[in-house]
Order: C-alpha cells, then sequence, then structure tokens
C-alpha cells in the first residue's frame, strides 16, 4: 500500500513527499479526514498541486481518492 503525507502546516494530503514542506506520514484517510487543516495558510510549494477538497472536511489534496468527499477545484 502506498504512503499518503500530510503537510503538518497546512494539512494538505498527497503521495509524494516532495509537495509538501512540513511532510508528517499518516496510515490511512480516516486518520486525517474529517480534521479540517488550515488550508488558510497553504504552503506555496503544494498550491498548484492540490486539486481536490473535501466537502464535508474543507481539506485538500493532490488525488480524489485521499479525501472522503471531493469536488474538483481547478
Ligand atoms: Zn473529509
Ligand atoms: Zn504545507
Amino acid at each position: 500500500m502506498k504512503k499518503n503525507y500530510e503537510c503538518e502546516r497546512c494539512g494538505v494530503v498527497t503521495d509524494n513527499r516532495d509537495h509538501l514542506c512540513v511532510p508528517k506520514s499518516v496510515d490511512n484517510i480516516h486518520s486525517y479526514c474529517g480534521f479540517a487543516g488550515d488550508v488558510a495558510n497553504m504552503c506555496d510549494s503544494i498550491r498548484e498541486k492540490a486539486a481536490y477538497t473535501c466537502v464535508t472536511c474543507g481539506r485538500m489534496a493532490e488525488k480524489a481518492e485521499m479525501i472522503c468527499e471531493t469536488i474538483k477545484l481547478h
């Protein structure tokens, strides 16, 4: 199973830790989704890559399957 990472600063989720400024490994979707990240302070390194946001918790992610309920932003 592929590992996912959450940015400790802004909460964006990705499977490529190089995209995050403060990466922290997460076990599965339930360990982070449902808790909103502070996306107001989203890091510049991930801003262009985080294309999905969760409609229930507001968290953003690089891939749709990383969050529970998605809408595509761009
Ligand atoms: Zn969610
Ligand atoms: Zn960040």
